[in-house]
């Protein structure tokens, strides 16, 4: 019997994103292998979503990532806009084995309280949650409701409440590592990149500092908050000070962009951020937070970038230490470690990418968890 899965990416960004977007990379990848495996799917995303799938729910025309930048009730107001989309198609009808949610809590709370006739739901942990226990609650829905981590350590850090409904942890994979042809070698420039939001936990302040006492080239690629081009940001003002990204970049990070040898270029999207990774000497994490999945460490193996980082959340997971990249515990030592990367063999990341992160792999996982769900198993 066939099975059907909704995907639930939320009205956030279009699947695939335009650019930055870790989920919808994550779904985008997730799906077209499912569906190679037989499973039907559904998604519930926006219109303007170009994935190709069975059947689609949107209830925005396209992706609502600027009002990630409005008043906190307002960002909730487009959540449950999308949910009650979600919901109401639910009920409507009879033939959704499982719903696949990658919303925040919020839509994990809407879904676990539809009741037992609902479709059982696995929902992927996104976030680090140790420091969000509220996010989750009381979580309802007893067997019916279940959570996957995208690492063992982002499971290991998750309230209580939370690990008691995990099917598991799948690691994040890349079309990258697959894609002959996108990860072709290419030669190796001389900068050091690092590719994700501006945010005080990607730690884009320690890396462009110590790019300037180091002395290597650095590429800072990602948004600003809700701002994707530096013109963007420029024209915005005074008023994108409110958003706290805008300010970290500002005070924190800005004052080391000197346009030559640290540079912020933007959120950079399909070739040409695939080339940014793989011309870079290595790709620098100099993380703050506990990363929960790392979506661009395993793209970077894949492009044949080796990993410097801090060695915290799932790094060491993912990264063996000398091989594939180099981690620490000490943050100061990140730019001597930067300069020792070129030692590293461009193809051993390859390599390790094409072995454990690859999307057949990831959806054969899944494909696994969703029958533990359905069978209303609690223990991984
Ligand atoms: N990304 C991108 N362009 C950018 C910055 C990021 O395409 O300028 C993508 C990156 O390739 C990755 C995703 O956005 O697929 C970020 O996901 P990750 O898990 O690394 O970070 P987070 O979800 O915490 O933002």
């Amino acid at each position: 019997m066939t099975l059907t899965v909704l995907m639930n990416a939320g009205p956030w960004l279009s699947v695939p994103p335009p650019g930055y977007g870790g989920i919808e990379n994550v779904i985008a990848t997730l799906v077209p292998e499912l569906r190679r495996l037989g499973v039907r799917v559904v998604l519930a995303s926006v219109e303007s979503s170009t994935l190709p799938v069975d059947e689609r729910i949107a209830v925005f025309p396209d992706g609502q990532f600027h009002a990630l930048q409005r008043p906190y009730n307002q960002v909730c107001g487009v959540s449950q806009a999308h949910l009650s989309g979600v919901v109401r198609a639910l009920h409507a009808r009879d033939d959704i084995d499982l719903v696949h949610d990658h919303v925040e809590a919020v839509g994990l709370a809407t879904l676990a309280a539809m009741g037992p006739d609902a479709p059982p739901v696995l929902h992927t942990l996104h976030w680090d949650l140790a420091k969000h226990p509220e996010l989750y609650g009381n979580l309802d829905g007893g067997d019916r409701v279940r959570v996957n981590g995208v690492s063992a350590s982002q499971l290991a850090r998750a309230p209580e409440a939370l690990r008691a409904h995990s099917v598991g942890h799948v690691h994040l994979s890349t079309p990258l590592a697959v894609d002959a042809d996108r990860h072709a070698p290419v030669a190796k420039g001389d900068h050091v990149v690092i590719l994700g939001r501006i945010n005080p936990g990607k730690g884009q302040d320690l890396g462009a500092r110590l790019a300037q006492e180091a002395g290597f080239r650095l590429v800072l690629a990602g948004p600003v908050g809700p701002y994707h081009r530096p013109e963007d940001l420029a024209a915005a003002g005074d008023e994108a000070r409110q958003n706290p990204d805008v300010r970290f970049f500002y005070d924190e990070v800005a004052p080391h962009v000197d346009g030559d040898r640290v540079r912020w270029v933007g959120t950079v999207a399909g070739w040409e951020r695939d080339d940014l990774v793989a011309s870079a000497r290595a790709s620098l994490f100099p993380l703050r937070w506990e990363e929960p999945g790392g979506t661009a460490v395993v793209e970077s193996l894949s492009l044949g970038t080796p990993v410097v980082s801090t060695a915290r959340g799932c790094l060491p997971e993912l990264i063996e230490h000398g091989r594939t990249g180099l981690l620490t515990g000490d943050e100061e030592e990140l730019g001597d470690l930067v300069l020792a990367a070129g030692g590293l063999e461009p193809a051993e990341c390859r390599r390790e990418a094409a072995r454990r992160f690859t999307p057949a792999r990831m959806a054969q996982r899944y494909v696994e968890l969703y029958d533990r769900v359905r069978a209303g198993v609690t223990k991984p």
